[in-house]
């Protein structure tokens, strides 16, 4: 027997519309590309969504084209993420910190019809352009007065004057909520990137848990991503901020620790996303300047492990970290870390160990971690293995490419990290499996080293890899950048590890390094530094 509810279908423009209907003078604030501050509710956000959505369908994009965006964080780009799913068509969202090659491939993979862009990546599109295949037009995110009196993109598109003689209504399609929506190339560190494709359904699905796992997100609120909306959808805040009616603030191109600052303080921002490296330049902006935050409670950090300093450095100024683990391959929210009601009763110490991991699924994720045969292991924090997991917003497979290894026949998607799991169900990623350290038959975790080293004061950055040796096969080698005017021996750096972790996991040796390579989403290249440092 079928139960008599209704079908309303899980489709993305009914967050905006909500959002537009409940919360219509919520503003979503922008720094601009052009400079200033731009502001309007979630109503007219809606109205330009809607306009754009008409015009794209004169431009002839239809149900199942791909249309690519190379953005910022801001009104122009949130317009687009909304029009171009609304319509039935993919929005991709392209990384422009992929390497030339990358981006040419995934433009031509995804068969990019348009490709909408900031004017701040107009010469890399110009830079490209012979190589893209497909693509019809480039529309510029901006209005005639800052149009470039010159370009070689064929027959440029001013965004503003697309959508102005566009009626600011629609009859959105009654779309099949599988349909997709969005589309997200990995930056992987070997191979081509892939593609993973969201429906609306695992987007909206998604949203309802981004505001159900973080606290704080709700029509009270004031949300700032940092993270990327070309990275995973800047982690679901776009759908998550207008399905609660929280106030949205897009920081634009501006990302260092002082705009970020002033940001902050200017829209009284409670809650902020983004990855270690982006908090590093702002404590170290905050600690210069010897101010606070005066209105964040929240700070949601992951895409590479949150050290223990950053938490300590935070909980000092009031914020709270939630520390949170997740893939474009999911959505990307996985684990996040909040604690049940038992562990509020536990001391500093046992708090921080527990706040240092990535976190516990949320309903919607499941996981489990397995041995090198698949056999699943015991949730006992010690034993790890391969993270896998299962849900409807994990990609069941990449686009436009073959069924691979990734995915098993039960549909478990292994995630390339390897991680143990407590009683508790909260997950710790011991590392990723190409980057943990095999010393004779041990396996070190080259994020435990990062961890310990970074907590020294003297270290800004560090990154554990392994140097091939004779005897063990594998030692781990520390690469580190120090903080300005610091002066570190790497014996000193050697002794800071004694009674941290056994003997044999200490690293054998210490460079140091001005600066480390990262990935276009801002984690350590490892690769590279294997390259030049493991032998
Ligand atoms: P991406 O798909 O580019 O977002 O990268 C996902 C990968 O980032 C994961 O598979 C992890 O290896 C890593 N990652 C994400 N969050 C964390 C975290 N909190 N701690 C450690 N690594 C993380």
């Amino acid at each position: 027997m079928l139960g008599q509810m209704m079908n309303w279908s899980l489709t993305i423009p009914k967050i905006l519309e909500y959002a537009a209907a409940m919360h219509g003078d919520t503003e979503i604030v922008s720094r601009t590309v052009e400079g200033p501050v731009h502001r309007y509710g979630y109503a007219d956000a809606a109205k330009r969504a809607r306009k754009l959505a008409n015009a794209l369908r004169r431009l002839g994009v239809g149900e199942g084209d791909v249309v690519g965006t190379l953005a910022w964080n801001g009104y122009r780009h949130f317009e687009i993420y909304y029009a171009v799913s609304g319509i039935g068509a993919v929005c991709h969202t392209i990384n422009p910190r992929l390497f030339a090659e990358q981006l040419v491939y995934i433009v031509n993979h995804a068969a990019d019809k348009y490709i909408f862009l900031d004017l701040t990546f107009v010469p890399l599109a110009e830079k490209l352009l012979a190589q893209f295949k497909g693509v019809k037009g480039f529309v510029l995110m901006t209005d005639r007065a800052h149009m470039p009196a010159a370009t070689a993109l064929p027959n440029p598109i001013c965004y503003e004057e697309l959508i102005a003689p566009e009626p600011d209504s629609i009859a959105w399609p009654d779309l099949d909520e599988n349909t997709a929506s969005g589309l997200c190339y990995t930056s992987a560190t070997t191979g081509n990137p892939r593609g993973a494709l969201y429906s609306h359904r695992s987007t909206v699905l998604h949203a309802f848990a981004h505001c159900m796992r973080l606290p704080g997100i709700s029509a009270e609120g004031v949300m700032l991503p940092v993270v990327p909306m070309f990275h995973v959808n800047a982690w679901g805040a776009p759908y998550g901020a207008p399905m609660v009616g929280a106030k949205l603030v897009f920081p634009g191109p501006n990302l260092d620790g002082a705009s970020l600052h002033a940001l902050m303080d200017q829209e009284q921002v409670t809650f902020s996303a983004g990855v270690p490296t982006v908090w590093l330049n702002l404590l170290n902006h905050l600690d210069q300047v010897g101010k606070n935050l005066a209105t964040v409670k929240y700070m949601l950090i992951g895409g590479s492990a949150c050290p223990q300093a950053m938490i300590e450095a935070f909980a000092k100024r009031g914020i709270e970290v939630i520390h949170a683990w997740g893939m474009t391959e999911t959505s990307p929210l996985g684990v996040v870390n909040t604690p049940k009601r038992k562990q509020l009763a536990l001391g500093p110490q046992e708090r921080m160990q527990l706040a240092l991991k990535q976190g516990r699924p949320g309903f919607g994720v499941e996981i489990k971690i397995a041995d090198a045969e698949g056999r699943a292991l015991p949730w006992d924090g010690k034993a790890f293995g391969t993270l896998k997991v299962r849900g409807p917003w994990v990609c069941s497979g990449y686009f436009r490419q073959p069924p691979m290894a990734t995915h098993d026949a039960e549909g478990w998607f292994d995630t390339g990290d390897v991680a143990t799991i407590d009683a508790d169900g909260f997950v710790e990623l011991v590392d990723r499996t190409k980057d943990v350290i095999k010393s004779g038959g041990e396996w070190i975790s080259s994020i435990q080293l990062e961890n310990i080293a970074i907590a020294h004061p003297a270290v800004q950055e560090a990154a554990a890899i392994a140097r091939r040796d004779a005897k063990w096969g594998e030692r781990p080698r520390l690469v580190v950048v120090l903080r300005k005017d610091a002066k570190l021996g790497a014996d000193e750096l050697r002794d800071f590890f004694a009674g941290k972790v056994a003997k044999w996991a200490v690293p054998d040796d210490v460079v140091i390094v001005e600066q480390l390579p990262h990935t276009a989403t801002g984690k350590i290249l490892k690769r590279e530094l294997r390259d030049k440092y493991g032998t």
